[in-house]
């Protein structure tokens, strides 16, 4: 079992399985993209299958598949045909754009992968073309709806964004009320390359939540699992539920059992944070088990206590990289 020096207790790894993205979301990426990793940089599908054999070994049973685009990597069914072998592992979940599940949602089903995050912070197609600066808002549309309709456990990630998609909240709240969804508003954080400075946001989660409850006014606040980074309500005569993700105030820290590794095998014990050990090489050496093992303690085991604390690591600008590196 993975516990780390402030005594949390270590089960959910985010695995991002690649850099690369389809989608330009104004918030994550600059239009002309990043200097995306070399493929010989990029742990192989093998690597990724091996590094969460031995994470689950010790104790992680919990698995979000992230990115960059994960369906963008051809062999990614490879991985998941593989965890969903892993009897240890109880929660296997992948967070997309939908572009490019479509081909791919029967045999998610048929492993028995169904809890999907879709990230759509539009329901308008100007607006979601603008934020994605990609056509693809019908594809993501059919994609959403088949999932729904099949069953699949759907959260949409929907972040607020000052001047871009204020309008579309209520909105979405209203498409989605017959649909067993969870709605999760989250915090922009300043991920774009650098452009925005730590200082403050407009919608933050209390007024986020202000500006839903003043149309929604009958609503209850829902008991949510201890390590849940979303606080999550039901308003009244709505089939799914809403929530709201403070990314950027931070106030789950305490309660955090997250890991994250991303494509290129660097493991960030804390999202604010900056990488703690590389396990590509690690992972490709004879004694790999013991080694990755060893790595994983041993970061673990000086994990920063909050996001805040983590955020000094870095000398200038908090995030100097895109968001599609480390998976979010
Ligand atoms: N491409 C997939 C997607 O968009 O769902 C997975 C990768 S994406 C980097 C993972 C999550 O990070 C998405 O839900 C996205 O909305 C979120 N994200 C990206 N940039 C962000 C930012 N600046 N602030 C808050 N969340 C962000
Ligand atoms: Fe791509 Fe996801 Fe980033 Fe949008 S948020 S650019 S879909 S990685």
């Amino acid at each position: 079992m993975l516990i780390d020096n402030h005594n949390r207790k270590i089960n959910y790894l985010r695995l991002a399985v690649t850099d690369r993205c389809n989608l330009r979301c104004n918030y994550c990426m600059p239009s002309e993209g990043i200097d995306f990793v070399k493929n010989d940089k990029l742990l192989t599908i093998d690597e990724l299958i091996r590094i969460s054999e031995i994470v689950v070994g010790q104790g992680i049973d919990k698995i979000r598949i992230t990115g960059g685009e994960p369906f963008v990597r051809k062999d990614l069914m490879v991985l998941l045909r593989a965890l969903a072998k892993m009897p240890d592992l109880k929660d296997i979940s992948v967070t997309t754009n939908a572009t490019l599940i479509g081909p791919y949602i029967d045999e998610l089903k048929q492993l028995g992968i169904k809890n999907i995050n879709v990230s759509l912070d539009s329901i308008n197609r100007e607006t979601f073309e603008r934020i994605t600066r990609r056509k693809q808002f019908d594809t993501v549309h059919n994609n959403l709806i088949r999932l729904i309709t099949e069953g699949f456990n759907v959260r949409i990630n929907f972040i607020v964004l000052e001047g871009q998609n204020e309008q579309d909240m209520i909105p979405i709240l209203d498409v989605m009320k017959h649909h067993n969804v969870s709605i999760r508003f989250l915090e922009e954080m300043p991920f774009n390359g650098g452009s925005k400075n730590f200082s403050g946001i407009k919608w933050h989660h209390k007024a986020i939540l202000e500006h839903i409850t003043q149309t929604f006014t009958e609503y209850i606040k829902l008991e949510s699992p201890e390590t849940s980074t979303s606080v999550n309500y039901k308003i009244k005569g709505h089939t799914g539920t809403f929530g709201i993700i403070p990314s950027f105030s931070r106030t789950f820290c305490g309660s955090c059992n997250r890991l994250r590794i991303t494509a290129t095998g660097d493991v960030i014990t804390c999202l604010y944070g900056k990488p703690k050990i590389n396990l590509r090489d690690i992972v490709r050496e004879s004694n790999a088990k013991v080694d990755v093992e060893n790595a994983l303690l041993k970061v673990i085991g000086s994990r920063a206590k909050t996001g805040f604390e983590a955020q000094k690591e870095h000398s200038t600008t908090v995030f100097d990289n895109s968001m599609t590196s480390i998976g979010g």
